[in-house]
């Protein structure tokens, strides 16, 4: 399962693959995000510049893609 290193985050992942197109107004940098569960099982995700064919290519390549912490931004990533 996906641990960030710098805060112990398990849950909450983004991808740095995607810009975000949301309105300026979201804080939300990443174009991809995907919520863990304890198991380490992708629950589900949210695409925020990405595509649907995007997103289907980062769940099926999660380790590649998931590549920085949603809560601090650290890239640090155990798998
Ligand atoms: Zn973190």
């Amino acid at each position: 399962m996906p641990r960030c290193k710098n805060c112990g985050n398990y849950k909450n992942f983004a991808c740095s693959f995607f810009s975000s197109t949301a309105p300026t107004a979201n804080p939300e940098p990443y174009g991809l995000l995907a919520n863990f569960d304890e198991q380490g099982n992708l629950t589900d995700m949210e695409c925020l510049g990405a595509t649907l064919d995007e997103a289907q290519e980062a769940f099926e390549n999660q380790k590649n893609y998931f590549n920085t912490c949603a809560n601090c931004g650290g890239n640090d990533i155990e798998w």
